[in-house]
């Protein structure tokens, strides 16, 4: 049965975690993670998500199945997370929202839907992207192409470029849009410029899947909201997948949601009967420790402004990293990096290249991705020294 099968390729970033395990240096730094961690090098248990474990364990509640969109409370925080706590469109009843299996799990149930509703779409996605969205819309059916984005010239948009790739696409294409904190760049678009995109979306008749990964790590909870508050007054409809992995430091218990904007409360019920039969024959029903924990927090006045401080402390400490890293790069006459402070998010594209990411890890004990993504919420102020003085050296 399994003679013919393949080995199939090892993921670049965990097949970079392994080598970072085998490698027996004390000094080493893995900066090729997507995951926050805080100065001491770990991964945060927020106290807020402590609390509503807490509560849990404590009312000892029984472990039945979650209706298929899982928990409503949950949907509803969700909503006024990203489309804000008096969006007209919550009101009409224009957002379906389900629960899923984290960020990823969102955008696998969209793809899936997508899938039964536009079976010939094309589906485009920022050059370059995080690199599961190729494979995941692929594996749903779809062809991917790219849009431009990236300009490693002037370490920002090619926008003129990005705006010309979207023109050009069929009607009904999938537009993958990072909402904020874009991986693995960190540049992200302006108001001015979402606008427009938001203009060719409508003009074009383009389906657009907003990703939400990192709501919180940039400028705040309702200024990364920004994007999809502009696209919620578009009258458009579209789609955004979300997030708790990072901005609740939960990432193995998997918690995300798929949200879906309307034209009305009758397509709304038409269309979360569909997500449900995809959700039904995927895994029937979302599990429930993640789900119950960030609906306590997020409904609790108490609990939120604690998860409010903590998610601003983490957003704080990756600006500092960024404005040290690069006053000690200058400082060692490394050169002007100064468009990493302007970066956003966890990650930054260094403008190293895959020969001086190959050094960095053989010579000086320093993981990065070999497109230079290096993740800036793994610096620390036990290791950022030490990185600093490692790259300087590498660009000699
Ligand atoms: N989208 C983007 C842009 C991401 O960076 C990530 C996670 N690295 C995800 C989706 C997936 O999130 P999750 O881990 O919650 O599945």
């Amino acid at each position: 049965l399994f003679a013919s099968v393949e080995l199939a390729p090892r993921d670049p970033i965990l097949g970079l975690n392994e080598a970072f395990n085998a490698d027996t240096r004390a000094t080493k730094v893995n900066l090729g993670v997507g995951v926050y961690f805080t100065d001491e090098g770990k991964i945060p248990l927020l106290r807020a998500v402590k609390a509503a474990e807490q509560a849990r364990l404590e009312a000892a509640a029984p472990r039945g199945y979650l209706p298929i969109e899982g928990i409503a409370a949950y949907d509803k925080a969700v909503q006024e997370l990203l489309f804000g706590k008096d969006s007209a469109l919550l009101a009409d009843g224009r957002v379906v929202t389900a629960q899923a299996l984290g960020g990823t799990g969102a955008l696998k149930i969209g793809a899936d839907f997508i899938k039964r509703l536009v079976p010939d779409a094309t589906v485009a996605i920022s050059d370059p992207s995080w690199e599961n969205h190729r494979a995941l819309f692929e594996s749903a059916g779809f062809p991917v192409v790219n849009y431009r984005y990236y300009d490693a010239e002037t370490h920002g948009v090619n926008f003129a470029g990005m705006l010309a790739s979207l023109a050009a696409l069929p009607a009904k294409s999938v537009v993958v849009l990072h909402a904020c904190c874009h991986n693995p760049t960190g540049v992200d678009l302006t108001t001015e410029q979402w606008q427009q995109v938001v203009a060719v979306c409508k003009e074009k008749d383009l389906i657009p899947f907003l990703d939400m990964a990192y709501q919180g790590f940039a400028d705040g909870i309702e200024e990364d909201g920004a994007a999809v508050r502009l696209f919620a007054d578009s009258g458009l409809s579209f789609f955004v997948s979300s997030s708790f992995s990072k901005s609740f430091s939960l990432y193995g218990e998997r918690v995300g949601a798929i949200s879906i904007v309307t034209q009305n409360k009758d397509e709304s019920a038409r269309v979360l009967s569909q997500v449900k039969r995809v959700i039904r024959t995927n895994y029937s029903n979302p599990p429930t420790h993640g789900g119950t924990v960030v609906a306590t927090v997020l409904n609790s006045p108490e609990l939120r402004a604690m998860w409010e401080e903590e998610l601003g402390e983490m957003r704080d400490r990756i600006k500092l990293m960024r404005t040290q890293l690069v006053d000690k790069l200058a400082a060692l006459g490394a050169g002007d990096f100064g468009f990493v402070k302007a970066q956003r998010g966890m990650f930054s594209y260094s403008g190293l290249s895959a020969a001086q990411v190959d050094v960095l890890r053989e010579q000086h004990g320093i993981y990065a991705v070999s497109t230079g993504r290096i993740c800036v919420a793994a610096l620390n102020s036990r290791n950022i020294d030490a990185v600093a003085s490692a790259v300087a050296a590498v660009l000699k």
